[in-house]
């Protein structure tokens, strides 16, 4: 009899520690990992990527270097659709793949809540590509001011001030002393704004802690917006609204980082989601297809004690990884699977490479102790999903290098 087949889609922190998980287990069934890359990159270290205070190659490693070869399949394709139906998946390259048992991890991708001019004149942080891509830019519009002297080209703008873009203004806020001794444009002439819809910063930690890390980003020379919803982008403009006027800034910069929603590949191929995300059932499968998970960013889990779906995360979609490796194991023996428990252990921003600020396991930490504590965090994350010799390869000991 034929082993049976499972499809894993996405090599990110829910996909491969799927794979990572399935592949310890003594199963019979033939293991097929896609992803887009040949490459893992860690999506919450992408800003220190598009500020230029790490490269690329310190956030990414290998597929393969950590699959077992005898055990998993690895396709370098992009997964384009899902047939629930006929149980296939369509693959850009190499057409279609068929599937017993399907896990879905295909992750996040920019939100421009139909905000006109995004996509055309703002640079979003979602992948390595993009994450490079506004690192070159800033480099490039920055050292331009020599030549042409507009005050544009020392205006950034960073839209929405959710954790990514806490997180890479406090990385650029660190590197641009350095760019203006090494590209020779005034310190004192960058501008850097950051604009917020919503009336609050940082509402998933305390007042008192909130206040502290935007303090420090004020302090290095961040200007906020609050409640100032943005209506536009147009070409090295913001458009934005303040107590019911329409205002503008000039900005050569401009970095989207407002929110992210789950992979458009989850709507196109019929599931029923909001968002690109789609409501799981306990054992986080999707209703109707006991054969298909779906997890990580394209998945919403209910947290039964806020009676609101659990934030999208690095944290969850880990643990989902393991949760679904073990269902699967699970179901191959004929065995009922088991629901998804949670219990988010807290959350750490960093503000650059030596302050943070979050919560563990119900405490509250900032400053230097932050940082450490954040970038224990991503070790052990990084850990999960790579090996201790990714850890020593990528020099992730040396944490004030
Ligand atoms: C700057 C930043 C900071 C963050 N900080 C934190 C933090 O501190 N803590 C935390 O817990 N979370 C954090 N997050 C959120 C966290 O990164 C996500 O929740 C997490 O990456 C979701 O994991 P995932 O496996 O679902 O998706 P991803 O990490 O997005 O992985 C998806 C994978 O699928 C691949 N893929 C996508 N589309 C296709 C396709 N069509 N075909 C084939 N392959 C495809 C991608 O290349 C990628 O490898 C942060 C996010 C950002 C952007």
């Amino acid at each position: 009899m034929s082993q049976p087949k499972i499809v894993v889609l996405g090599a990110g922190y829910a996909g491969l520690k799927t794979v990572k998980q399935l592949q310890k287990k003594n199963i019979n069934a033939e293991i097929i990992l896609v992803n887009k890359n040949d490459y893992h990159y860690e999506s919450t270290q992408l800003h220190e990527v598009a500020a230029g205070t790490e490269p690329a190659s310190k956030i990414t490693f290998k597929v393969t270097d950590v699959l077992d070869s005898k055990k998993v399949t690895f396709i370098q394709d992009t997964v384009s659709l899902v047939k629930k139906d006929e149980k296939k998946v369509v693959l850009e390259k190499q057409g279609e793949l068929s599937y017993d048992y399907l896990v879905i991890a295909l992750g996040f991708e920019s939100e421009t809540f139909g905000i006109p001019g995004v996509n055309d004149f703002s640079k979003p942080l979602v992948n390595i590509k993009t994450a490079e891509e506004c690192k070159k830019h800033l480099d490039e519009t920055l050292a331009n001011y020599q030549t042409t002297k507009n005050d544009a080209d020392l205006s950034i703008v960073v839209c929405g001030a959710g954790f990514t873009s806490i997180e890479y203004l406090g990385e650029i806020t660190n590197r641009i002393p350095k760019l203006a001794s090494q590209l020779g444009f005034p310190q004192d002439k960058v501008k850097i704004t950051c604009i917020e819809a919503m009336p609050t910063l940082l509402p998933m930690f305390s007042e008192k802690l909130g206040s502290y890390g935007i303090d420090v980003l004020k302090k290095r020379g961040v200007e906020f917006k609050v409640g100032t919803p943005i209506k536009e982008i147009k070409e090295n403009t913001v458009v934005y609204e303040e107590n019911g006027e329409l205002k503008e800034i000039n900005a050569n910069t401009i970095i989207w980082t407002t929110g992210v929603k789950g992979s458009s590949v989850i709507g196109e191929s019929g599931f029923s989601e909001r968002r690109g995300r789609v409501m799981v059932e306990s054992d986080l499968t999707v209703a109707e297809h006991p054969e298909i998970f779906m997890i990580g960013d394209v998945s919403a889990v209910m947290d039964n004690e806020s009676g609101r779906p659990f934030p999208t995360t690095a944290q969850i979609a880990l643990k989902q990884g393991e949760s679904v490796a073990d269902n699967l194991e699970a179901k191959l023996a004929g065995r009922p699977s088991e629901p998804f428990s949670f219990k988010p252990l807290g959350t750490v921003a960093s503000i650059g490479n030596n302050v943070g600020i979050g919560n563990v396991m119900g405490k509250e930490v900032k400053g230097y102790i932050g940082s450490i504590m954040k970038k224990n965090i991503i070790n052990k994350s990084l850990l999960e999903v790579g090996s201790t010799k990714t850890l020593l390869k990528k020099g992730r000991f040396d944490y004030y290098h």
